[in-house]
C-alpha cells in the first residue's frame, strides 16, 4: 500500500448544514461549515465503515498553510486537512475563536 492517496471525485450534499457541495477529489469536507465525514482511512480512499459526522473542532497554522483539525463525534479519531481556498474563512475564525474560548 504506497498509494494513499486517491482522486475521488464526487459531490455530495453536506450532512450539517444541507449546503450542496462540489467534490474536487482531495477534501470532502463542507467549505460553508467545514464539517465533513468520517469516511476515509486515508483521504480519498473511502474505506472507513465508521460514518460518523467531523466536527471542525481547531485550526492550526503550518507555514503558509492552514490546518483544520476535525474530530469524528461518533469514535472521537481526529483528523487534520488542508484548509483550501474555497473554504469560507469566516467559518475557519469562528472555529479558531470558540477552541480559545474553550480553552479559557
Ligand atoms: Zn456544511
Ligand atoms: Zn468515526
Amino acid at each position: 500500500m504506497s498509494l494513499k492517496f486517491k482522486k475521488n471525485v464526487e459531490d455530495f450534499i453536506c450532512e450539517h448544514c444541507g449546503n450542496s457541495v462540489k467534490g474536487n477529489g482531495f477534501t470532502n469536507h463542507c467549505p460553508k461549515c467545514l464539517w465533513s465525514k468520517h469516511v476515509d482511512v486515508f483521504p480519498g480512499d473511502r474505506l472507513e465503515a465508521c460514518g460518523g459526522m467531523m466536527e471542525p473542532i481547531n485550526v492550526e497554522k503550518k507555514g503558509n498553510d492552514y490546518m483544520l483539525i476535525q474530530q469524528c463525534v461518533a469514535c472521537a479519531k481526529e483528523f487534520r486537512i488542508k484548509v483550501s481556498q474555497e473554504d469560507d474563512f469566516d467559518e475557519v475564525i469562528k472555529i479558531v475563536k470558540k477552541s480559545v474560548d474553550k480553552h479559557l
